[in-house]
């Protein structure tokens, strides 16, 4: 079983096609939502397609979100197979006082329920992220798309928490020195489609079933097969969306 561990599938331009397309090439995919209307959508869009494996609830930390959308989406998180996309904002402005205290409630939402986390923190933010999962006591976690120092992602790893990377890592440096610091086993492939990707990928709406190409280098970085990847990958997705009581 592939997955595409993060696309945004209710963002796409026509989801139905790319739900259509990732069943025919035989790739699932895990949907974080952005807010509570988003959820709401990918849920319809689950009861069409066998595609959508699991759905995450957050509220994408880059914009600035509504209290009412705050108090919806954490309900919607506490029933959801997972939590996120949350985070802290780090593209578009700095973190203020309130965006900490929304994260705070979704990584004590995810400690009390024993969900998953998909977060979004990167290069500074990773840090400060890592230090409220910890203090919540979250048990499991995906640092998404992750670009951070070395020290930062040693930390991340000895929590035990995972990290993702896109097919950017097929031509980008910093994304393959990356996976040689995070063991295998808490190692991901997302494309974050359907936001573009760079490179050889620009122009285009991403795919899911583009994950291929980052486990393919990815594999060949651990020095094993595609398929011993992808067995691997899949057992990373039960210990964090199943987890042995
Ligand atoms: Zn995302």
């Amino acid at each position: 079983m592939r997955t595409d561990t993060h696309y945004h599938i209710d963002q796409a331009q026509q989801p139905l096609n790319v739900l259509r397309r990732a069943e025919q090439a035989g790739v699932r995919l895990v949907a974080p939502s952005l807010h509570p209307a988003s959820y709401r959508a990918i849920l319809r869009l689950q009861q069409q397609s066998r595609a959508i494996r699991w759905v995450t609830a957050g509220l994408h930390p880059e914009h600035q979100p509504r209290q009412t959308d705050v108090r919806e989406a954490l309900q919607q998180a506490a029933v959801a197979d997972g939590i996120g996309e949350v985070g802290l904002p780090c593209y578009n402005r700095p973190p203020n006082m309130r965006d900490y205290a929304v994260f705070r409630a979704f990584c004590e939402l995810a400690a009390a329920t024993d969900k998953p986390l998909i977060v979004h923190a990167v290069r500074q933010q990773a840090a400060a992220a890592l230090a409220l999962l910890q203090q919540a006591g979250v048990r499991r976690a995906v640092f998404h798309w992750l670009k951070a120092d070395r020290e930062t992602v040693d930390a991340i790893v000895r929590q035990g928490y995972c990290i993702s990377v896109t097919p950017e890592v097929t031509f980008m440096e910093r994304d393959r020195q990356l996976v040689q610091w995070v063991p295998v086993q808490q190692l991901l492939v997302e494309t974050d489609g359907p936001y573009p990707l760079r490179g050889p990928y620009a122009g285009r709406e991403p795919q899911p079933a583009w994950v291929e190409d980052a486990a393919r280098v990815v594999a060949t970085e651990y020095g094993m097969s595609v398929h011993a990847f992808w067995l691997e990958h899949e057992r990373t997705l039960h210990r964090l969306f199943h987890p042995q009581p």
